[in-house]
C-alpha cells in the first residue's frame, strides 16, 4: 500500500471500530499562537488546581518529545451520547457508561494492529491520558472546530465525543483544517452557563461547575447549589444548549451506554448513597476520579439548593 491507500484504509478501519470521525495531522510543534494563548491562560490562574496543566509543557507543545520518532497523529472521536432524563439529578453524560479511557485506547491499539498488517509501524495511543492538546490536534486533523463553549464540534454530529490520538512513526496523507466558522453570531452556550465561566473568547475553569464538581478537591463555594441546579457531577449546559447538539445520535458503543443501575437511582437513593453503593455504581467508571467523599460533597450542595 502506498501512503494514500494506507491513509484511506486507516480511516475505513477507524469507522469499522466505531469512531464517528478520523483525521490525520503531521507531527510538528504546536503553533506559537496556541502556545502563547495556553501559557497566558495558565498564568492568569484559569486552570485552578489542575496543576498537571502546568507540567510537561515541552511535551505538550511538541508530540515528538512525547513519542520520539513520531510522524503522524491519527485523531479519532467516539460518540458517548446517551438520551437520559435531564430532569432527574444529573450526572454528566460522559460518565454514564464505563471508563472511556480504556475503551478508546483499546480501539486505537486495535487500529495500530490493523496498520501493522500492511506496514511495520510503531505507535502509542492516548485518550485524555497524557500532555496532548487534544482539541488542537483534532482541529489540525480536520475533524471539527472549537466552539465558544470550548468543545470540539464536529459538523453535523455535535460535541458529545471522546477524543483519542494514535501517534505513529510513519508518514501518511494529512487532512486540512476546516475553515467554516462553527458558531457565527450564536451565543447560546454563553447565556446558558450558570456561573459565567464562559465569556466571549475566554473560559475560567475555576468558575466552571464541571471543574468544581469533578476536579476541585476543596469545599465548594457558598451558595453554589443554586447554580448547580440538579447537576451534582459535571454540568453540560454549554453542550445541551448548543444547536450543533440538537439532534445527537445515541452511542452504539456497548461500554458507553448508560448503566441501568444509574438510571434507576432516584433522588432519595442519591441522598442515601453509601460507599458500597458508590462502588457498585462506579467500579469501572471515570467517576472513580472524583471519589465517594467528593460525590457526597456535591450531593450535599445540590440538596441545599
Ligand atoms: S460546564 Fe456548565 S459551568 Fe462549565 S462552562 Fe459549561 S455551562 Fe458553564
Ligand atoms: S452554543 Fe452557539 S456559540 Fe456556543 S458553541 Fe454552540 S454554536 Fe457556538
Amino acid at each position: 500500500m502506498d501512503n494514500t491507500e494506507l491513509t484511506a484504509y486507516i480511516k475505513s478501519q477507524a469507522k469499522c471500530l466505531g469512531f464517528t470521525a478520523c483525521g490525520i495531522a503531521q507531527v510538528t510543534a504546536v503553533n506559537e499562537e496556541t502556545q502563547t494563548a495556553t501559557n497566558s491562560w495558565i498564568a492568569n490562574g484559569n486552570n485552578g488546581d489542575m496543576g498537571y496543566m502546568e507540567r510537561n509543557t515541552d511535551k505538550r507543545y511538541n508530540p515528538s518529545l512525547l513519542v520520539p520518532g513520531s510522524r503522524s497523529i491519527i485523531c479519532v472521536a467516539l460518540n458517548y451520547y446517551n438520551n437520559i432524563d435531564e430532569e432527574r439529578l444529573y450526572l454528566s453524560r460522559y460518565a454514564q457508561g464505563n471508563d472511556y479511557h480504556k475503551i478508546v485506547k483499546d480501539k486505537l491499539y486495535t487500529l495500530l494492529g490493523d496498520i501493522n498488517k500492511h506496514r511495520a509501524t510503531k505507535g502509542r495511543a492516548f485518550c485524555d491520558s497524557a500532555p496532548i492538546l487534544e482539541r488542537y490536534w483534532a482541529v489540525k486533523a480536520g475533524i471539527g472546530r472549537i466552539g465558544k463553549n470550548r468543545q470540539l464540534i464536529i459538523p453535523k454530529a455535535g460535541s458529545y465525543f471522546f477524543l483519542g490520538e494514535l501517534i505513529v512513526d510513519i508518514e501518511l496523507d494529512y487532512d486540512t483544517p476546516l475553515t467554516k466558522d462553527i458558531c457565527g453570531n450564536c451565543d447560546r452556550c454563553l447565556r446558558a452557563c450558570p456561573t459565567q465561566a464562559l465569556t466571549s473568547g475566554d473560559f475560567d475553569a475555576r468558575k466552571c461547575l464541571s471543574y468544581l464538581t469533578i476536579e476541585y478537591r476543596g469545599d465548594l463555594p457558598k451558595n453554589i447549589g443554586e447554580m448547580m441546579g440538579n447537576c451534582f457531577y459535571g454540568c453540560d449546559r454549554c453542550q445541551t444548549n448548543c444547536p450543533h447538539n440538537n439532534h445527537p445520535t445515541p452511542t452504539t458503543e456497548e461500554g458507553l451506554k448508560a448503566k441501568n443501575l444509574l438510571q434507576s437511582m432516584e433522588k432519595e437513593d442519591w441522598e442515601a448513597l453509601t460507599k458500597e453503593k458508590y462502588e457498585e455504581l462506579f467500579g469501572n467508571s471515570a467517576v472513580e476520579r472524583c471519589g465517594y467523599e467528593l460525590l457526597k460533597r456535591n450531593l450535599a450542595a445540590v440538596k441545599k439548593s
